[in-house]
């Protein structure tokens, strides 16, 4: 294949656990894909090393201090370098791109991932924050485009190849597998104490800090409850959540006449980062095979919404609508840092949450400028609680 029929690959993120997992697949399928933009907070090594290494056409580091250095290192090698978040906004417009992986965390996927959107890009989207926050927004835009959001989260990526085929066949119910976590069936007693070293343990998945402690809480899972409604287009009614230790059946479709599918494999990120980048392809892959003799059971059981607060309070977000989930989402950053720097105990984060949605104020009908006035006024909020609540 000659690069002109590669698909051209940007990468927000590419340092990160799922960024450095899909440079992993493209380094497996250098006839499929051809790297052109990666970006990167502040691990400036990391991502020389990897535009050298991919020969890209441009890097962006969101850290000004490290511009310099790194710039200094690709220059000669022909790669561009630029810093900042509007670079970063910009750069996934260029004309080379045929589709963004956006592999950031949290709400500074937003405002890249609409610009974009708008500049045609099909998006394969990691980044669920930006789905959470704006998914009303989000949605319309990819339809007026002709754009496509192709899931990578293990769970939607689940539902969606149990959706291949099935365009006609409106979908009764989708169940989420949650694996619970490192705390399942811990009473909350025993959370009061917990610290960050225990959380960032995930029995199952090997990720990035933020989304491993969301894990812990069960806030990722409420956050993949709203990035569903969006991406599937489904009444809240229609989303449940089903625990399932062994992270084997990473979601499952129920159908109008009963039937359920369900998409099964070994936890491995890799797969639903693959099936994105090269859908609607199975690219052969080499990842390790399932074996029924080492997994003899597959349970399930019911999420503790009391214990776990977190999960309780996204269903009402995503009922409530509006700016109702940026809110959750904004406070959700906020406490899950505090949390990590050791100013708050790990129950403190869902009371903190709490006030937020019950504080913050509530706008049914959010335009973009909303949601960023909602993010900043949650923050200064949510942190203004931190110092009353420390350590507990
Ligand atoms: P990570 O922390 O490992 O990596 C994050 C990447 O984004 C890094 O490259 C970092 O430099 C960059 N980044 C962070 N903050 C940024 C900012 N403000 N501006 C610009 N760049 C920034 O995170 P991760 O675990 O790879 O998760 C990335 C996204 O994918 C999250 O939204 C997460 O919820 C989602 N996700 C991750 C997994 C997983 O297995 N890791 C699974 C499903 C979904
Ligand atoms: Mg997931």
């Amino acid at each position: 294949m000659d690069d002109s029929q590669k698909k051209h690959i940007a990468i927000l993120g590419s340092t990160g656990s799922i960024g450095t997992q899909a440079l992993e697949v493209i380094s497996a399928n250098p006839d499929q894909f051809q790297v052109e933009v990666l970006t990167a907070h502040s691990n400036a090594d990391l991502l020389a090393e990897q535009a050298l290494k991919f020969k890209a056409n441009a890097v962006v580091i969101e850290d000004e201090s490290k511009y310099k250095a790194l710039k200094d290192r690709l220059f000669d090698e022909g790669i561009k370098v630029y810093c900042g978040s509007d670079a970063l906004a910009q750069v996934v417009e260029m004309e080379e791109i045929d589709m963004v992986l956006t592999a950031l965390v949290g709400f500074a996927g937003l405002k890249p991932t609409l610009r974009a959107i708008d500049a045609g890009k099909h998006i394969a989207l990691a980044n669920k924050e930006t789905l959470v926050v704006a998914g009303e927004l989000v949605t319309k835009a990819a339809r007026e485009k002709g754009v496509n959001i192709y899931p990578v989260d293990s769970e939607h990526s689940a539902i969606f190849q149990c959706l291949a085929g099935e365009f006609h066949n409106p979908i009764e119910k989708i169940y989420l597998t949650a694996s619970g976590g490192p705390f399942r069936g811990k009473t909350r007693k025993e959370l009061e104490s917990v610290t960050p070293a225990q959380a960032l343990k995930h029995p199952n998945w090997n990720m990035g800090a933020k989304i491993t402690i969301d894990s812990a809480s069960m806030m990722n899972k409420g956050l993949e409850v709203i990035e569903a409604k969006w991406l599937f287009g489904l009444k809240p009614e229609q989303i449940d959540v089903i625990v399932h230790p062994q992270s084997i059946i990473h979601s499952i479709v129920q159908f109008e006449d009963g039937s359920m599918k369900a998409q099964m494999g070994l936890p491995d990120m890799k797969l639903p980062i693959q099936y994105a980048l090269g859908y609607p392809e199975r690219i052969k892959s080499d990842f390790p095979r399932f074996e029924f003799w080492e997994y003899p059971k597959l349970t399930f059981e019911q999420p503790d919404y009391e214990t776990f607060r977190n999960l309780q309070f996204a269903f009402d977000a995503m009922n409530k609508g509006g700016n109702a989930p940026c809110i959750l989402n904004a406070a959700n950053e906020v406490v899950v840092k505090a949390f990590l720097d050791g100013q708050l105990g790990f129950l403190a984060m869902s009371d903190i949450i709490e006030a937020c949605l019950e504080n913050v104020t509530h706008i049914p009908k959010p335009s973009l400028s909303d949601y960023f006035e909602t993010d900043k006024e949650t923050r200064t909020y949510a942190a203004s609680l931190i110092p009353a609540l420390q350590n507990k």
